[in-house]
């Protein structure tokens, strides 16, 4: 009987670490979360996990992790595969790729974890058949992943979306924002954090009916205009734990479709912008997908630490 290859996938977040084995995410044949603690007792554990997979499945063919950040995806860079200055205490410059390279001796994929769920999503989720897709998760932060002719955009750094500037009527919300950096950029005015600051209570907590939803669905509107406006996407796939509150899609759907304008001349914008403006297909799943992606293509690519 022919084995399935097995790839690892990590889907590393600012508070749980998620690892899955398998060929890919719908046949994977074991999976493990951990707390994000201290890099040295997360990383201990993963690599721990991995290695006791081995001992039962068998070697793991290659690596993909996607990772919160910021992350340097510089190939050739001293400090590719870091989590860079992330405000995450102890995780500034923890190099996450070269320690799981040192033990494993496979090519490991790696990227943000919204490029990541932006390819986990194009290979098996709401983006198949689609090469420029756009990913944005709605959390304690505001993230987005772009993919361009099917992938993730880096640049200079990596697109950090959720820092836009958006309008922002003081009179109607006098809220200054909570993100350190700008105050009242679309992160400080919409994510989960600046719902908890605003209201006082967690977005999961707040009633449909209650105002705080039309507000954000007004700035995420406002950054999603901009970003299809910028990008062009196919599709627009929106997740996180803020758009848990499946309500907040129809608001979303309205206040695009008014600040367009009839401007963009496309059916999906015009007449089908319930099948433009998606939640993710795998749901919680689409970064454990997107790692398998990256195991695949770092196969075909080599891994990335020695390009
Ligand atoms: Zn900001």
């Amino acid at each position: 009987m022919k084995r399935d290859r097995l790839f690892g996938s990590i889907e590393a977040g600012g508070t749980k670490f998620t690892c899955a084995v398998g060929e890919d995410p719908f046949r994977m044949v074991a999976q493990k979360t951990f707390p994000t603690t201290t890099p040295s007792e997360t990383l201990g554990r993963v690599i721990e996990f991995f290695h006791s997979v081995e001992e039962e499945f068998g070697k793991i063919e290659a690596f993909g992790i996607c990772s919160f950040g910021p992350v340097d995806l510089r190939h050739g860079s001293p400090t590719y595969g870091c989590i860079t200055s992330t405000p995450k205490k102890g995780w500034e410059q923890t190099p996450i790729v070269q320690n799981l390279e040192a033990e494993f001796r496979v090519p490991i994929g790696f990227d943000t974890d919204v490029n990541g769920a932006a390819l986990g999503e194009r290979r098996w989720g709401a983006g198949q058949g689609k090469d420029t897709i756009l990913y944005i998760t709605v959390g304690t932060g505001i993230g987005g992943g772009a993919l361009v002719n099917g992938q993730p955009i880096h640049g200079l750094v990596h697109p950090e979306m959720g820092h836009v500037r958006i309008p922002h009527d003081h009179a109607k919300d006098p809220f200054p924002g909570s993100c350190p950096y700008h105050g009242d950029c679309l992160e400080g005015l919409a994510s989960g954090a600046a719902l908890n600051a605003r209201w006082g209570k967690p977005a999961s907590a707040l009633e449909s009916g209650h105002p705080a939803w039309d507000l954000v669905a007004e700035y995420l509107g406002f950054g999603i205009v901009n970003y299809i406006l910028t990008l062009s996407p196919e599709v627009v796939i929106l997740g996180g734990g803020v758009m848990k509150a499946s309500h907040l899609f129809n608001r979303i759907r309205r206040k695009v479709t008014t600040l367009l304008n009839q401007y963009v001349k496309s059916p999906m914008v015009e007449e089908k912008i319930e099948t433009y403006i998606v939640p993710p297909a795998l749901g919680d799943w689409a970064g454990i997908a997107g790692g398998f992606e990256l195991a695949l293509r770092a196969c075909t690519e080599g891994s990335n630490l020695h390009r």
